[in-house]
């Protein structure tokens, strides 16, 4: 059990601390450690809660990580893409309904060029006042600072984990330093950057997660998702992990301990509630991180037509079941008592 001392929020966390915090069971221990992280929530981001409207465009994607649905090895999966229209139109819709942020997620999908996603970057601009977030995958250095120079606000690009080693046996096809140099470049372009890591993938170990808790503070990162590993039978991860008829392997807890020092150690940041935690625990997982140092909601509002086929992982991640689809903004905040920002919700640097 760890000391009963109060926790400091100017003294910075050690590796080996954090790592002990990761390995505490004690649930006073831990109570504790949730209210400190919701207490530097409140004093370094406020109370509002930030709601981004996910729209997932494209499940092609021409990479083949081990744990993802979507990579291309997978024969399975039927594939989609919305066009340029239907992603305007989709952004459109996300904002009449209130959301003030848009997040325009694909595969790593060649098909959607520089200047496809200028012209839909553009067309949404033209359209509505709402910020974009991009999350595309890898892509050239020249083609990150175009759609910057469009109007994309901000750019998500997990670094999974911040060990090289398991980082390229899960990514057979990119490479650790790259993507940390990608990182680096979105901040030097200007981009509001967001990263994070898969809590519980076979192969992690509490030091890994500890350096990855670090790493966000190194790189200075923006936002930070950290969700559960969910286990997809159509993957090749599935002979790692330990117990085949397990689809969610980490337990709802450790991930609320990975959210809660990620915002003790980075303080100022956007850290989602991911829907993955949804899937985790259906009722309580959104909530339980909110109140762990959360400050971001992301909800799905992909057209239903397509919303099943983004399947990273087999389950229906999108936390409808507690968050009315069509009344976010008014469920979020009689469930939570916290107010949901109406603005762009930006980090304030
Ligand atoms: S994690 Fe991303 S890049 Fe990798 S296969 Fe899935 S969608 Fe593609």
């Amino acid at each position: 059990m760890l000391t009963d001392e109060p926790l400091l929020f100017d003294a910075p966390l050690s590796h080996s601390e954090i790592v002990q915090f990761l390995k505490e069971d004690d649930l006073a221990a831990l109570a504790k450690l949730y209210t400190t992280a919701d207490d530097v929530r409140f004093l370094c981001v406020g109370d509002d809660i930030h709601v981004r409207a996910l729209i997932n465009f494209s499940n092609h994607c021409r990479r083949n990580c081990l744990y993802c649905g979507l990579r291309q090895g997978n024969a399975e999966l039927t594939r989609f893409r919305m066009n340029e229209n239907e992603i305007i139109s989709a952004a459109i819709k996300a904002y009449k309904k209130g959301y003030r942020t848009v997040v325009l997620q694909s595969g790593e999908d060649e098909l959607y060029t520089e200047k496809v996603i200028c012209r839909i970057i553009i067309g949404i601009k033209q359209s509505c006042d709402i910020a974009i977030t991009l999350s595309l995958g890898e892509r050239p250095y020249k083609t990150l600072k175009a759609w910057f120079n469009e109007g994309a606000d901000r750019y998500l690009l997990k670094h999974e984990t911040s060990d090289p080693e398991l980082y390229e046996q899960l990514h057979p096809d990119l490479r650790f330093d790259h993507r940390i140099d990608m990182l680096r470049n979105l901040k030097e372009i200007g981009y509001q950057t967001g990263s994070g890591i898969m809590v519980g993938i076979p192969g992690q170990t509490y030091e890994s997660v500890a350096n990855d808790i670090l790493l966000f503070k190194e790189l200075d990162i923006d936002m930070i998702g950290c969700g559960p590993y969910i286990y997809n039978p159509k993957t090749p991860l599935q002979a790692a992990t330990p117990d085949e008829n397990l689809y969610i392997q980490p337990k709802p807890e450790y991930v609320y301990k990975v959210v809660a020092l990620s915002r003790i150690v980075t303080r100022d940041t956007h850290i989602p509630a991911t829907t993955a935690l949804s899937a985790l625990n259906p009722e309580l997982g959104i909530l339980s991180a909110l109140s762990a140092g959360a400050n971001v909601i992301m909800i799905n509002e992909t057209p239903e037509q397509y919303r099943r086929l983004y399947e990273i992982y087999p389950k229906d991640e999108t936390p409808a079941d507690i968050l009315s689809p069509e009344n976010p903004f008014e469920t979020i905040e009689q469930l939570t008592g916290r107010h949901v920002a109406r603005d762009y919700g930006h980090r304030h640097l």
